[in-house]
This record gives structure tokens, C-alpha cells and sequence, in this order.
């Protein structure tokens, strides 16, 4: 203990916690491989604009990194399952015996968009438009009048998938959903509530607007001509929508934010970019002694219910997979491994906005250049719908990152009443093991153009390589 003797400068340096930034502990040495980092997350972002895109370039990274489908080896040592091309599921072995010590990092690969209705396609007053389902929390007005991008696939009754990308080639059209002018908005929107002044059954695509022919008897011209175009190139005909599924994301790429490039700005960084860390964390993890699992899934943002979200049977699917191949697939054994997991649910929080402090408790805030940012536990009115943390489990983490060199905070999601949310977490604890929420801090979380910081970022994938090799 610290004698009352002591200067009271140094005392205060002893006892009090002192919010750090993380830039002030990057070395110059890794500035160079921070960048090369943000560079492939980048293109990460770029690539993986849907849960499907994601698990695609996921596995091309891991394909190149040496891991294989479990499907397709008997080997248990750096492999992936690509469940319904929708989640993946990454597992590498350690040396301890299999069975011992999991450390699991599950992500989520689905951020909040716009879906296409399975009967989208109408015309009206001679333009063609896309009727669209939001998914996940948005708000609506942030989508109207911007380029936007159809990112998708369809599926066919024979079998066949079609992949489809509109609005991110130069070259390509991109599509938008036109506002009202505010000459004419005064009662139609301005005086109501965001939440009111653009209803969602007007988040309507526009989609085309050149009639097919010059026959003027010909009704839903323009229709027709959007349907023969997409015919032409995708085979698509108005029925074929029923089997697809199109989501509209906002068009182009990320973007360094900021003259000294301290952000990055993007779609979907919610939760990408906990994804990229955790996917590049287990490749890059030197020599572990325990085995991790890596679970990148989608449906987080509606309450990760359906088959490839995390409200499922997924991780124990997996390790079957791997147990059995060590000639230990007795049920037990799978639930024995998990309940003495350790598991990081990768997810962003919200940074205190310094035009909204108010929405925040700043004592308790998570800030951009934070570090990572844990959450011990989410939820909202009184933790509810959350998992917390232990104590215990805390305290081994905090060990871990600050012998790793680790800045880090604890944060919650803004005000005791002002809110909240939800993460993976919970569907984890289902397993009865210990697991917190990991991160980093997001300004303009769940917009079109997310903002976050390159020096957590670099914190966050250290953190999880740290995690996993520990
Ligand atoms: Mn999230
Ligand atoms: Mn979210």
C-alpha cells in the first residue's frame, strides 16, 4: 500500500485512472504496418458490402493464409466451415490438447441496409423503382439522396446463384432514392419527427426511367425496359425476385478521414471491422498454445435469430466437426469445451459524439482513439436482453492487454435511460462460458459513412492476437 507520506503527484499517478489516447502508444516502428493493416481492411470493406460478399473475401484470405475447408480435409489444424455461404466459421488448433482452453472471437458480418421486397419492380408516372425492407435500425432520412449500390444474389429453380454487383465499377449507374425539395416539404415533412418525415414505405429505389419502345399504347414501358435489361444480362425475369436476396448499400468505397488520415470512413463498419480484426488476428496469431474459433456471422443486426446467426447450434456444429476426427465426439465433450471457453463477441460501441455529449455518461463513454473499447456488459432499462461479464473475467483480461501493451477502456452504450443495445454476447453465454464484449468505438455508428480510428483499430487487432496466443 501507498503511504499517506508519499507527494501527493505521485500518489495521485498511483491511485487515479487516467483516460490514455492510443496514438500516444503506437510506436513509429509500427506506423508502417499499421497502414499496410488499414490498406486490407480497407479493401476488406470494399469487397464485403453483404454478409455474403464478406464470407467470400474472408475465405479468399483464408485460402491464401493455408486454411481449408473442413469439408474437404481430414486435418483439424487451420481450417474454416463456410456455413450456407452466409457465416464462417474459422478454427485453429493449438498445441495444448484440443479439447483444452477454447478462446473463441465471434463478429458479425451483416450491417443495417436496405433489402429489396420480393415483389419490388413497379412503375409510376413513367419511372421504374425498387420497393425496399430496411434491415436492421436505421434512420431513414441518412439513405435518401445518395448513390446507392444492389449488392445480391438470386437464386434459381434450377440451382443456379447469380452474383450481382450494380454501382461500385466507375462505369457502373449507381441508384438513389430522391427526396422532396424543400420548397415543397413544409407539411409534408418538416414539421414532423425524423422518425415520421420519411416513411419507409418511401425508401423506394430509382431504378430507370427510358421507356423500352416508342409504342405509346404500351403500358409500364419503362418496367419492360428495366426487365429486358436485367434479363439480358442476369436472366432475371419479375418472378425470379421471389428467390433472391438483393440488399441496397450505399454506393463507393471507404475513404481515409481527416488530413493526418487518422479514420477511416465507410459502410459497414458495424462490424466489420471487428471481423477483419479477428480474421486477421487468428492467422496471424504466433504459436498458440490453445485452440481458437473464430465466428463471423450474419442476422446480429435483427436480433441474431435464423440459421446463420448466433442464435444457433453453430459453434458446437463446428467443433462435432473437429471432435470427431480426434475420435471425441461424445456430446459431452462439446459442451465441457465450450463451457471452459473464453470468448471475445467482437463488436463496436458508440464514441462520444462532441456535438451530442449529452446522449453519453462521459465518465463511462467509449471515445474515438480510446483504444479498444470493452463492454462489460449492453442491453437496455437495467441491463436488460444482455450478458455481463464477470468480475473474475475482467480481471484476466485487463492482465493480459495491459502486459501486452494494450490501451483499453470499458464503455457503455451511451446514458442509463437514453437507450441501448444488443450484442452476440448473450447467445454465447447460452454455452456457459465467459465472454465480453471487445471493440472499438464508432462515431456515426449504424449511417451510411461510419467513422472510425486507425490507432484502435491497431489496438483491437493486437488485443485479439494477444487473446488468442495467451
Ligand atoms: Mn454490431
Ligand atoms: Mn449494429
Amino acid at each position: 500500500m501507498l503511504g499517506k507520506k508519499s507527494d501527493p503527484k505521485d500518489l495521485k499517478k498511483a491511485l487515479f485512472l487516467e483516460r490514455e489516447n492510443a496514438w500516444d502508444h503506437i510506436p513509429e516502428t509500427q506506423m508502417r504496418p499499421l497502414e499496410s493493416y488499414m490498406n486490407e481492411y480497407r479493401s476488406f470493406l470494399d469487397f464485403g458490402k453483404t454478409e455474403r460478399e464478406s464470407v467470400d473475401t474472408a475465405i479468399e484470405i483464408l485460402e491464401k493464409a493455408g486454411y481449408v475447408d473442413i469439408r474437404k480435409t481430414n486435418d483439424t489444424k487451420n481450417i474454416y466451415y463456410n456455413h450456407y455461404g452466409r457465416a464462417v466459421a474459422i478454427f485453429r488448433q493449438g498445441k495444448a490438447p484440443i479439447e483444452k482452453n477454447l478462446r473463441i472471437l465471434v463478429a458479425h458480418i451483416d450491417s443495417p441496409r436496405l433489402d429489396l421486397k420480393q415483389y419490388p419492380l413497379y412503375e409510376d408516372e413513367e419511372i421504374a423503382m425498387f420497393k425496399t425492407h430496411y434491415y436492421g435500425g436505421i434512420k431513414k432520412y441518412q439513405w435518401v439522396s445518395r448513390p446507392l449500390a444492389l449488392h445480391g444474389v438470386v437464386a434459381f429453380p434450377d440451382g443456379t446463384v447469380n452474383p450481382i454487383v450494380i454501382g461500385e465499377d466507375e462505369d457502373d449507374p449507381v441508384f438513389t432514392i430522391a427526396d422532396l425539395l424543400p420548397h415543397l416539404a413544409g407539411k409534408a415533412q418538416m414539421g414532423k419527427n425524423a422518425k415520421e418525415f420519411i416513411p419507409g414505405e418511401k425508401l423506394n429505389i430509382l431504378i430507370g426511367g427510358k421507356p423500352f419502345n416508342d409504342d405509346k399504347e404500351l403500358k409500364d414501358r419503362v418496367k419492360l425496359h428495366v426487365l429486358s435489361l436485367l434479363n439480358d444480362t442476369y436472366g432475371i425475369t419479375e418472378k425470379d425476385f421471389v428467390s433472391a436476396d438483393l440488399e441496397i448499400v450505399p454506393a463507393g468505397k471507404s475513404r481515409d478521414v481527416g488530413l493526418d488520415r487518422a479514420f477511416i470512413g465507410g459502410y459497414g463498419q458495424d462490424d466489420r471491422v471487428c471481423s477483419f480484426a479477428s480474421l486477421k488476428a487468428v492467422i496471424d496469431a504466433e504459436d498458440p498454445e490453445v485452440s481458437s474459433l473464430v465466428l463471423l456471422l450474419d442476422k446480429e443486426e435483427i436480433g441474431s435469430e435464423g440459421a446463420a446467426g448466433a442464435n444457433t447450434v453453430i459453434a458446437e456444429l463446428v467443433l462435432g466437426y473437429v471432435l470427431a476426427r480426434h475420435g471425441l465426439d461424445k456430446s459431452g465433450v462439446v459442451r465441457r469445451m465450450l463451457a471452459n471457453a473464453q470468448c471475445l463477441s467482437a463488436d463496436v460501441n458508440a464514441a462520444v459524439h462532441p456535438d451530442w455529449k449529452e446522449v453519453h455518461e462521459l465518465r463511462n463513454a467509449g471515445y474515438i482513439n480510446g483504444g479498444l473499447t470493452l463492454s462489460k456488459f449492453t442491453g437496455v432499462r437495467g441491463k436488460g436482453g444482455s450478458n455481463e461479464a464477470s468480475a473474475e473475467f475482467v480481471a484476466r483480461l485487463r492482465r493480459l492487454f495491459d502486459d501486452s501493451g494494450i490501451i483499453w477502456r470499458i464503455a457503455e452504450l451511451g446514458k442509463v435511460d437514453e437507450g441501448g443495445g444488443g450484442t452476440i454476447a448473450k447467445f454465447m453465454s447460452y454455452y456457459c462460458m465467459n465472454v465480453i464484449d471487445a471493440g472499438v468505438s464508432v462515431l456515426d455508428m449504424h449511417s451510411p459513412f461510419e467513422i472510425t480510428s486507425k490507432a484502435d483499430i491497431w489496438m483491437m487487432y493486437n488485443a485479439f492476437k494477444a487473446f488468442l496466443e495467451d
